[in-house]
């Protein structure tokens, strides 16, 4: 405490007092929030220590308010935080007139990024209210006050007080003595903040717990057991009975706000925790929006001439990502200092595909070998060694590809197959064909090597047809994840499948066990790249979009920072990287030790203009070798080399 010196009471809540300082040797100012430890269950000071956890976790988004410090004091615990003028209900307050609806739109966003960080870190704040959420000198709104937050376990499986949340701001499955419950909760109070900026007054400003209830049921009606099943499990709710209500138009409830602004306070203002729209997904939608583009664009560089490089942009959206992308490569991609690019010499002719063939990978020291196989458009596969690359000689010889011949020779799958995957132990490998008849196989490997005469090799037909894209899950060695489309619909959709080679008296039988299934969401372009991480997690690349979904079908992030589709995806336990036309990395960082894995944080590395960049045909802790094809004219390309250095960057970027 001795490093402060105080200079005032800001405020003092229902955990303590908070007080604004200096810094005595930076001159710093801060907030400073004493919390006294009244009471020490089983020796743990629980709201101090769960406030502290959970902003730790969450230290480093711009929509939450920065813990600086914690130290001791007396019986309790200060948390030093960074000073903020103001907060949102004061901003009401004193608002002239009821909030322009930029003003409510530009909150709304912020609040919506901050909980959406919070939300896909497992973290409810449940006390989300306009006095916890803080506004800065600059007008940056950051949620503050995590003292009834928690850090949640997915599974939903544990029990949880439903005595919190500010009474006016708390959601109906708490009012009904909710015990198990989620992030829904802060999405009601999300609406109920939405509602009070359009409205400039409390929604719902109950003056007890029952009367509160009475205001949620005036406007949303009594909750009818088909709309909301759960509520009838509800604690609470037999204790209490209501006349039955209609509910009320939320245009007759706010007759000045905008129908855009109502369609979307209606999607937080539902019983169903389930159906309330995410944070993330809200973002999402908001972010398309040309004036938050427009905003951005004119925050960033007042005047909006556009440069040569960016004149074939169309929207305020394109037009940021460009410019923004045309900086980040002039600060970003130093050769010889972050990558090295080596042209591949010698190659003739168009190259189609491109894949990497040697054990060990190309460094960036350039001390190992790295062989890269391409497969031209006049029919020959050819194999170059990436390093040596001043000359012809790094033609190395061509391959053939005995996996694709012996199936289609021997007759053991009719049709030639389009895609075999070998899964990460080598014992099955799975096959597909472009015939939309036939179902993919999946062969034990020692079958396939033994191949004898008249005697079929241990194989299993799926019931899926119209393949497009599988994967092995890198965990569970024997786990695959196949893309296809709905026998019925037509949709695609992704099934997981277990398999297991059990010894019968005839020989070795196949046994396949559908894990789970899924419907890709219709509007979603089909995707062309498909990986999992772990057993449960599939990362899906369609065009400019990485989405991550569980095998279950549960969307868990969706990253539209690429600007150009993206061609090439590597994902292994700490990060995930892909490489996009134009030739740009991106690197994401897992979060470390999140039960729901969410990629945290990106930075990118340019360079070279190309056609296409294939897949990334080595990754180590710092450095990431990857082939490029420069495609000249129809035909002709140029093979190039790249190695990153990766390691700068992470330590630079990574936040
Ligand atoms: P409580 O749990 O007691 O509600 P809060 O963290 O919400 O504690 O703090 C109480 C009040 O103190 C806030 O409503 C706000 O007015 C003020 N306050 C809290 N943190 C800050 C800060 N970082 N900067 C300025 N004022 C703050
Ligand atoms: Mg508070």
């Amino acid at each position: 405490m001795d490093q402060y010196c105080i200079l005032g009471r800001i405020g003092e809540g229902a955990h303590g007092i908070v007080f604004k300082a200096k810094h005595v040797e930076t001159g710093e100012i801060v907030a400073l929030k004493k919390v006294a430890l009244r009471r020490l269950e089983d020796g743990i000071p629980n709201q101090a220590l769960r406030e502290i956890k959970a902003l730790q976790e969450i230290e480093d988004n711009q929509h939450v308010v920065q813990l600086k410090a914690v130290f001791p004091h007396g019986a309790g615990f200060v948390l030093a935080f960074e000073f903020m003028l103001s907060d949102l209900a004061e901003v009401v307050r004193h608002a002239q007139r009821p909030l322009v609806p930029a003003q409510v739109k530009s909150y709304l966003q912020m609040l919506l990024k901050g909980v959406a960080f919070c939300h896909a870190n497992n973290i409810v704040h449940r006390d989300l209210k306009p006095a916890n959420l803080l506004i800065s000198a600059s007008g940056q709104l950051k949620i503050a006050d995590f003292g009834l937050a928690r850090v949640f376990s997915p599974d939903g499986s544990r029990l949880y007080t439903h005595q919190v949340a500010t009474r006016w701001y708390r959601a109906p499955e708490l009012l009904y003595g909710a015990r198990q419950y989620d992030q829904g909760v802060d999405l009601w109070a999300v609406g109920c903040i939405l509602g009070e900026l359009l409205n400039g007054s409390p929604l719902f400003p109950g003056e007890n717990d029952i009367e509160q209830l009475c205001c949620v049921l005036r406007i949303l009606g009594t909750p009818s057991p088909q709309v909301w099943p759960e509520v009838l499990e509800l604690p609470d709710y037999n204790k209490i009975s209501f006349k039955e209500q209609a509910p009320v138009p939320l245009e007759e409830v706010l007759p000045d706000a905008s129908p855009q602004a109502l369609a979307l306070l209606g999607r937080f203002l539902l019983y169903p925790p389930r159906r309330r729209i995410s944070a993330a997904q809200v973002w999402n939608e908001v972010s398309r929006t040309k004036e938050l583009w427009r905003q951005l664009c004119l925050r960033r560089w007042s005047s909006c001439k556009a440069s040569q490089m960016t004149l074939g942009t169309q929207t305020w959206k394109q037009y940021y990502l460009c410019r923004a992308e045309l900086e980040f490569r002039m600060e970003c991609g130093r050769p010889e200092k972050d990558f090295i690019c080596r042209a591949i010499a010698g190659h003739k002719g168009g190259i189609d595909e491109l894949a990497y063939v040697s054990n060990s990978g190309c460094r960036f020291d350039g001390q190992e070998k790295s062989v890269v196989c391409t497969v031209s458009s006049d029919s020959t596969v050819r194999a170059w060694d990436v390093q040596e690359v001043a000359s012809a000689e790094g033609m190395l010889y061509a391959l053939t590809v005995p996996h694709l011949r012996l199936l289609s020779r021997t007759g053991v799958f009719p049709g030639s197959p389009t895609s075999l995957l070998c899964s990460p132990d080598c014992q099955w490998v799975f096959a597909s064909t472009q015939d939309s008849d036939l179902g993919p196989k999946v062969f034990c490997t020692r079958s396939l090597l033994a191949l004898v005469e008249e005697e079929p090799p241990v194989s299993t037909t799926l019931p899926i047809w119209r393949i497009s894209r599988a994967c092995w899950a890198p965990d569970e060695t024997a786990r695959l994840m196949v893309m296809h489309r709905n026998h019925d619909s037509g949709q695609l959709a992704i099934t997981t499948y277990e398999l297991e080679a059990k010894q019968s008296q005839e020989g070795v039988d196949v046994v396949v066990q559908q894990i789970a299934s899924f419907l890709l969401p219709d509007t979603m372009t089909p995707p062309h790249l498909m990986k999992a991480r772990g057993s449960q997690v599939i990362l899906l690349v369609s065009g400019l979009e990485l989405v991550l979904f569980t095998i279950q079908g549960l969307q868990l992030a969706a990253f539209q920072d690429h600007q150009k589709p993206i061609s090439a995806l590597w994902v292994d336990e700490s990060r995930v990287l892909t490489a996009s036309f134009d030739l740009s990395l991106r690197v994401y960082v897992w979060s470390k030790e999140n039960p729901l894995p969410v990629l945290k944080s990106c930075y990118h590395l340019l360079g070279g203009s190309h056609r296409w960049a294939s897949g990334f045909t080595h990754v180590e802790s710092d450095s990431v070798s990857i082939v490029g094809v420069e495609a000249r004219n129809i035909g002709t390309s140029i093979l190039r080399s790249y190695c990153f250095n990766i390691r700068h960057g992470s330590d630079d970027c990574v936040n």
